[in-house]
């Protein structure tokens, strides 16, 4: 009876890591960033780690940082947040993805996806009991299949889960496409679980609108964000959602088996961070932009095509542009060994990998122009 002790399979960000560790590779496949930590943030968590407490804050997060998440909110997107109700911190952004899901899904309710995907989405979907639904978008230019979104509703559609900016397609979905999906939400009586953690990493001008703020959204979205993406702390593990009193006080009842609180000295630290000047995060994708051109420019250069990337810290390089003959995940092992740079295989982000694309591979670019320019040259050498 116990032939299967576990089904779920090991996350591709780990598989990579490790291999790329093993090669003393430059590890450009998980996403994090390197050298952008803001030091005041930092300091303000070493002195809320010196000053306590460190017993259990509130379940929902402290007081600071969830008028912090409204006040951010207010200034990005002009919604009006009530910090007492309508706001929860989570220990990243995956447990509030865990949180939502399993507060909010029934077993046999539908759930639509868009694909290629995050990794953590389908296995908790799936052991929330829900029936995922997946439609897919596809490149160059990953637009949204507007027949195929429509038939994924039904009125068994409990929810939808967006991730915008996308990872990994980089995709940034625009208004167009958001009221397309506000209208669907609307009449199949759904709701949409919105991931943004990229919310502070879209380029070239653009904004990023969260679905939350179309009209007839308001009570139907959870908004996901994480201040691991936000201040480039990706190890502190502190996320929040923000979603109308209804939507949110289920997701509260998942927390609260799930982690019940997260560390309060990150908190402070966070609440400091988005108690800063505005303009500091709108810096953030003006620097990211100039790390995606810089290691855009050199793949392009050694070859590869390269997919334009809006947002994230990721980009899409077609591996066939150096007449590599394998699979993604075969290029992937193969510069990992033999350049020492670290991708990962696009493919890793489908339900069934024997039908997605197996030619791209998704490269981070959040590092130092020394290691992008130090991985071009290796690249170069070995491909
Ligand atoms: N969603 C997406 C789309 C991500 O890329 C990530 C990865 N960082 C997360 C959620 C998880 O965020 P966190 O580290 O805050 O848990
Ligand atoms: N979100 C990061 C990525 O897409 C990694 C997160 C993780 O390691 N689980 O690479």
């Amino acid at each position: 009876a116990n032939a299967v002790l576990s089904s779920y399979g090991t996350t591709i960000f780990t598989v990579m890591s490790t291999l790329a560790q093993k090669h003393g590779a430059i590890n450009l496949g998980q996403g994090f960033p390197e050298g952008l930590e803001p030091p005041a943030v930092l300091r303000a968590a070493a002195e809320a780690a010196e000053a306590g407490p460190h017993q259990y804050p509130p379940m929902m997060g402290i007081p600071a940082l969830r008028q912090a998440i409204a006040a951010h909110d207010r200034h990005f997107y002009g919604l009006d947040v009530d910090p007492e109700t309508e706001v929860m911190v989570t220990s990243g952004a995956t447990e509030a993805l865990a949180d939502c899901l399993f507060g909010l899904i029934e077993p046999g309710d539908e759930v639509v996806l868009i694909e290629p995907l995050y990794d953590s989405y389908l296995p908790i979907v799936r052991r929330a009991g829900g029936i995922p639904r997946l439609v897919r978008v596809a490149p160059p230019d990953w637009t949204l299949p507007r027949q195929a979104l429509a038939e994924a509703f039904s009125e068994r559609t409990k929810l939808v889960l967006l991730n915008s900016p996308m990872n990994p397609s980089a995709k940034v979905f625009d208004d167009d496409d958001l009221a397309f999906l506000a209208e669907l939400v609307l009449r199949h009586d759904a709701y949409a679980v919105c991931d943004e953690v990229y919310e502070h990493l879209v380029f070239d001008g653009r904004r990023h609108r969260p679905l939350i703020t179309l009209p007839g959204m308001r009570d139907r979205c959870l908004r996901i964000g994480s201040a691991g993406k936000t201040f480039s702390v990706t190890s502190w593990k502190v996320g929040y959602v923000v979603a109308a009193p209804a939507l949110l006080a289920p997701v509260a009842k998942a927390h609260q088996f799930l982690t019940f609180t997260t560390p309060t000295c990150l908190q402070h630290a966070v609440a400091v961070g988005l108690g800063q000047e505005p303009a500091v995060l709108d810096h953030l994708a003006v620097d990211m932009a100039a790390r995606r051109d810089r290691l855009a420019e050199g793949l392009r250069d050694i070859g590869f095509p390269v997919l334009h990337s809006a947002g994230t810290y990721f980009l899409t390089a077609d591996i066939r542009g150096v007449g590599f003959d394998g699979t993604d995940e075969d290029f992937c092992r193969h510069i990992t060994e033999a350049a020492g740079v670290t991708a990962v295989p696009f493919s890793a982000f489908y339900q069934d990998q024997r039908t997605a694309p197996r030619h791209y591979a998704r490269f981070c670019f959040a590092k130092l122009d020394r290691a992008l320019d130090e991985a071009v040259t290796r690249l170069r050498r070995h491909v």
